[in-house]
């Protein structure tokens, strides 16, 4: 059950200072717990870096950062969930390149507002995550911050050079195809800071949240779907082109047609939602089409196959088609339900706006 968190957490708690461990207590204490796991890692966490052998496969790096009132909100988010977070919206990059992952490093930048509690909360959710996904933690670095909390991960993973999907495959005719569903992510925060608000005014009011728990477990505990990696690969189905959804359906579209240098016909009426969505979009009377498209966060994957392949996906949950690429002087367009084709912008996801 979730409930808002920092006000609850920091009660009946006996805290510990961060300073009473000093910089290499805290990496120890944080790191004892971490065990290697995988083949390619030689040295993990203790030397002045990690060792790693891949045996001739491609290795993929990637790398997030998340800062905090910029990315997150400890108020409703919890630490272990953020740690979880942060792992997994790392590996979806990877898995983004059609590659296994294998090894991540976590750096913290931490103020002394927080103690040695709310760290060992925060690494039990990215302990959690690397469990659950079958990675090393081999490294990282720690360091204090002047306010708050920012954190960063790097993901390492490998595939054979041949099976690597870039972003920039996609070809006229290719068929485009999302795993999963959409737009719930983005409405789950929706709902989280429409209770803070709530929260602020009475604090006693416990926010009723069950009936937008899938939206909500979306936005606080997503999963990065190492699982459609493998199902493509049982398929023997290779993507043209591949890209996580971090940004929105729309944005994400708009870069696999750049790069690729290929239009897009996306159908409205494909894309997969799940019925919470649509009932909380009713709700906050806001159309789903748009939440889906512009919302973010979903860490699904979202590619193009070529249509040969068509047969091998047909009838799978877990893929839909919402559309087919075209020749890039058609452009980049959205097909409603009306069948009027409108050209698709990014709304994306950009920091930097005000
Ligand atoms: P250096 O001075 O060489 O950067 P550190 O004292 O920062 O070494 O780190 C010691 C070891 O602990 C290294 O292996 C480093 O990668 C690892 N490490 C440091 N901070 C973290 C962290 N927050 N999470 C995981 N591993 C860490
Ligand atoms: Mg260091």
């Amino acid at each position: 059950m979730l409930y808002f968190c920092r006000m609850l957490e920091d009660k009946n708690q006996s805290k510990t200072a961060l300073s009473s461990l000093g910089e290499f207590g805290l990496i120890e204490h944080l790191t004892t717990q971490f065990k290697i796991n995988n083949k390619s890692t030689i040295t993990g966490i203790g030397d002045d870096a990690a060792i790693l052998n891949f045996k001739g496969e491609s290795v993929v790096v990637t790398t997030d950062f998340l800062v905090e009132g910029v990315h997150f909100d400890l108020s409703y988010m919890p630490l272990k969930h953020l740690g979880y977070k942060a792992v997994v919206v790392n590996l979806s990059d990877v898995y983004a390149m059609n590659a296994k992952a294998s090894q991540i490093t976590v750096s913290i930048a931490v103020s002394n507002r927080f103690t040695l509690e709310a760290m060992e909360a925060l690494y039990q959710g990215i302990q959690t995550a690397a469990k659950t996904y079958g990675v090393d933690v081999v490294g990282g670095d720690t360091t204090s911050s002047i306010s708050g909390l920012t954190l960063s991960v790097s993901a390492i993973g490998h595939v054979k050079a041949s099976k690597v999907v870039k972003r920039n495959g996609a070809k006229s005719n290719d068929l485009l195809v999302i795993s999963g569903d959409i737009g719930a992510a983005y409405l789950g925060l929706q709902v989280l800071e429409r209770e803070k608000e709530v929260f602020k005014v009475n604090p006693k009011n416990q926010p009723e949240l069950e009936r937008y728990s899938y939206i909500i477990e979306r936005q606080l505990k997503p999963e990065a779907r190492k699982d459609i990696v493998t199902l493509l690969n049982d398929l023997k189905v290779q993507p043209t082109s591949m890209i996580d959804i971090s940004d929105g359906l729309s944005s994400e579209v708009i870069h696999l047609c750049k790069q690729s240098g290929v239009g897009c016909d996306l159908y409205e009426e494909k894309i997969p939602l799940d019925p919470q969505v649509i009932s909380t979009c009713e709700e906050f009377n806001i159309d789903s089409t748009t939440i889906a498209l512009s919302g973010g966060e979903d860490y699904e994957l979202l590619m193009t196959i070529s249509q040969a392949d068509y047969p091998k996906i047909k009838g799978n949950p877990n893929l839909t088609v919402i559309g087919h690429m075209t020749e890039k002087a058609s452009g980049i367009h959205l097909v409603t339900r009306a069948q009027e084709k409108i050209p698709l912008v990014a709304q994306g996801w950009n920091g930097f706006k005000s």
